[in-house]
């Protein structure tokens, strides 16, 4: 049986990252750039007043309290109609283009105004100006034609502001990859509906879909298959459309478990089905390239919920960094002592869902087999315990990992 580091390597060698496509700015939050982007502008584009206050000569303010005639006021978004000169001033607003002539501005804060019978006159109290105070120059932050984001920028919402301030309403990107979700089973019914005798609520749906989006990836539910071939793979086929699909159920080596064969029906090619791993076994993975090359990658899980979690951030959530260009790091790792004995049974390598304190200490969790979310709701990450039957003591280090 394969190993879980063997599995990976698999997974992320049929994972290449996507295409990349035109992607409005509305939608491109979390995406990795894929073109180098310049400006259209420059950026102030005009020498503009970073205060509130009046637009001077600085020369003509080097003596305290000179008193200054004023000739207009200009606000953020209009325009100066009057050369500044010695012995006048503009009244400007933070943000406003700087008057011809005028090389500096001071404070509102430090001036009075009073009104004579010829206009308005400012008084200085504070020289002397300096030449260039208060003022931000046309294309200091950025010229026209400068490269502004390099290709490979991972996009965050500063880089959405930078963007539509250089006009972009699309930019060349990885986009995210389209998860199908296909949960399995009989006894399933959606969660909105109250089971009857031997049913239970599909809780792996939302729970995938979730994981899905907090991975960057897009979600499409499709709801539940019957463990029926017809069923199956008419869904099955609506999930081959995505970039990723991922069934949960039916993976096992019960009577009902035709997920594998049906998959193989519909041409999708297996990789690996079993992975030396607890829980998460019967974890089954493969591929289909259509006729025009594009790819759906198939993951089918175990349905237990905690086998499709531990599956899904060992194997799924690396797949889909890889599918958005992003090189996956695995989940973050920290040694911990354990808060409590822990029996480790089996010949598998177990992750173990745990709870961490103060990020020091560790407990497993008493989780009553892997279909107990109740208490995985508690889990914060998952505790390694290596194959073999071994009881591991309060204070022993073991190696965590941390789950989002
Ligand atoms: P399977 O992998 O199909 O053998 O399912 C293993 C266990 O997980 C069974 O107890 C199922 O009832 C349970 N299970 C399967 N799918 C789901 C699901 N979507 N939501 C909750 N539990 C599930
Ligand atoms: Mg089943």
């Amino acid at each position: 049986m394969l190993s879980v580091d063997e599995a990976l390597k698999l997974v992320l060698d049929h994972a290449p990252p996507l295409p990349a496509r035109s992607i409005p700015l509305e939608s491109v939050l979390g995406c990795l750039l894929a073109e180098e982007v310049a400006s259209d502008i420059d950026s102030p584009p005009h020498d503009k007043s970073i205060v509130d206050g009046y637009a001077v000569i600085a020369s003509s303010v080097s003596q305290p309290n000179a008193v200054l005639s004023v000739l207009e006021e200009v606000t953020a978004g209009a325009l100066p109609t009057r050369p500044v000169e010695p012995s006048t001033a503009t009244r400007i607003m933070t943000g406003a283009p700087l008057p011809a002539g005028a090389d500096a501005v001071v404070m509102v804060e430090k001036t009075s105004l009073e009104m004579a019978p010829s206009g308005e006159r400012v008084t200085i109290h504070e020289p002397p100006a300096r030449a260039g105070q208060n003022i931000v120059r046309r294309g200091t932050s950025m010229r026209r034609g400068q490269t502004v984001l390099p290709a490979g920028t991972a996009i965050r919402a500063i880089e959405l502001g930078l963007l539509a301030e250089v006009g972009r309403e699309s930019v060349l990107a990885i986009p995210r990859p389209r998860v199908a979700i296909l949960a399995t089973g009989d006894e399933l019914v959606p969660h909105g509906q109250v089971p009857s005798a031997g049913q239970i609520r599909n809780s792996n749906g939302p729970l995938l879909a979730g994981l899905v989006r907090q991975a960057g990836g897009e979600p499409v539910e499709l709801g539940i298959a019957r463990d029926e071939k017809g069923d199956l793979a008419r869904l099955v086929l609506s999930g081959l459309d995505a970039d990723v699909l991922v069934l949960s159920g039916g993976v096992s080596a019960g009577v009902l478990d035709l997920v594998p064969q049906v998959l193989a029906d519909l041409g999708v090619r297996q990789v690996f089905h079993k992975v030396n791993l607890k829980p998460g076994k019967p974890l089954w993975f493969g591929e289909r390239i259509k006729a025009d090359g594009r790819r759906t990658v198939v993951f089918g899980l175990p349905g237990n919920p905690v086998s499709s979690l531990v599956c899904f951030e060992l194997f799924v959530r690396p797949a889909l960094a890889k599918l958005c260009g992003v090189e996956p790091k695995g989940l973050p790792q920290i040694w911990a002592a354990l808060a409590i004995e822990h029996q480790q049974r089996g010949d598998r390598p177990t992750f173990w869902p745990a709870k961490l304190e103060s990020g020091e200490l560790v407990t497993p969790l008493a989780w009553q087999g892997s279909g107990d979310l109740r208490t995985l709701a508690e889990a914060d990450c998952l505790a390694y315990f290596p194959p073999g039957d071994r009881i591991f003591a309060a204070g022993e280090m073991v190696a965590v990992s941390l789950i989002s």
